[in-house]
């Protein structure tokens, strides 16, 4: 099964050095895609076949495809750096495979074999290697992801599936250094609940969030944070990030992930190097009650939001229909900007990976 092998179809006529450069110099986040992509489709009865790594072109869908129904649909996120010897390297790429198989399984799809989607972002990365760019802070943005593509309306799992992975070059998230972030906190909506998708990494818990980020934004905020859907109390996630907090006795805590969180690499990481050094790290609920009387007594140092996309997301000030309050001086905190460099430093090759979490590609 793992065995399938790739046909390789070049791009006929690729884009010319000096206008790939020219989109390299501010790539942004999301905007610039590479020459290639990979597919495989799995028709039920057959399983997964015809695997490729082809030009990026559209895709032509059957009006009834079921995705554009019902939203049977999954997807990833993982980044391929450049290493100081001009190689590329993957960050733990497996616990993408892992979890990409998890949401399909939640989503009634057929899940890739692990072994697969490691081949293609291995081959995607390998193929458009000129994409990832040179300059401080960039990467290779790498986006698998997987359609319920049978065209057909009854409501039941799809019969057929085309998983794709695309590459687009992203820019320092932030130039300059990291700035910090004000979170709004939704009183009205939720991400997730327990039973439901919030751990699968599907496109519809993300449309299901656009209406509170929308807030946020009209409030002035940058991101919104979500409480539990159950008493409406307790800090799970932004609509893409995990949260952290560091409180004055040097430990570090984070929402549990019981089944509403999404199990973010980047948290599992930042876990691990913390308690590496020494720290105290806690999986613990938090209550937005406790999260302010902390901030304003002092007991609350520092919090952060964390993702592949930003990797460390300082947050300064959180506000809400009748809450307003800053944590810390409102800047990026110390540990939190030690523990972003840490990680990146491990990401980029330039410290040693004592977990192995590095895969270098070529
Ligand atoms: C992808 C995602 C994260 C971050 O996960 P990483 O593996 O660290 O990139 C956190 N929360 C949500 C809801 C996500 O979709």
């Amino acid at each position: 099964m793992t065995a399938l092998s790739f046909a390789i179809e070049e791009h006929p006529a690729p884009l010319a050095a000096n206008a790939r450069a020219e989109k390299l110099v501010s790539p942004g986040f999301g905007r610039v895609f590479t020459d290639h992509m990979v597919s495989i489709r799995y028709t039920e009865g057959e399983g997964w076949h015809d695997a490729k790594v082809t030009a990026r072109v559209p895709l032509m869908l059957d009006p009834a495809t079921a995705v554009l129904h019902y939203a049977q649909e999954i997807f990833e996120g993982l980044k391929a750096y450049r290493t100081p010897e001009g190689g590329a390297a993957l960050f733990r790429p497996e616990m993408n495979a892992r979890r990409f198989a998890d949401s399909a399984t939640r989503l009634a799809m057929a899940p890739l074999p692990e072994e697969l989607f490691l081949e293609s972002c291995r081959r995607l990365v390998s193929i458009d290697r000129d994409w990832i760019p040179e300059s401080e802070g960039g990467s290779l943005y790498l986006r698998p992801f997987m359609i319920a593509s049978e065209a057909f309306l009854g409501v039941k799992p799809s019969s057929e599936y085309l998983y794709l992975c695309i590459a687009s070059s992203v820019g320092a998230y932030f130039k300059g250094g990291p700035t910090s972030v004000t979170l709004w906190i939704s009183d009205e909506f939720t991400r997730s609940a327990p039973g439901g998708t919030g751990a699968a990494k599907c496109g519809g818990n993300y449309a299901a969030s656009l209406q509170a980020q929308a807030e946020a934004i009209r409030e002035g905020c940058d991101q919104v944070v979500f409480l539990d859907a159950v008493e409406r109390r307790w800090i799970e996630e932004l609509g893409g990030m995990n949260t952290f907090f560091v409180f004055d006795d040097g430990t570090l805590q984070t929402p549990p992930l019981g089944g509403t969180i999404l199990p973010g690499v980047t948290r599992d990481s930042l876990l691990t190097l913390a308690a590496d050094q020494g720290m105290t790290v806690r999986e613990e609920p938090y209550a937005i009650d406790q999260w302010e009387a902390d901030a304003r007594s002092g007991r609350l140092r520092e919090a952060f939001a964390c993702g592949t996309a930003a990797v460390v997301t300082p947050i300064g000030r959180v506000r809400g229909r009748d809450r307003d309050f800053t944590i810390g001086n409102g800047g990026p905190g110390l540990l939190t900007e030690q523990l972003r460099t840490q990680l990146t430093d491990i990401q980029r090759c330039t410290a040693p990976d004592p977990h192995g979490w590095v895969e270098r590609v070529f």
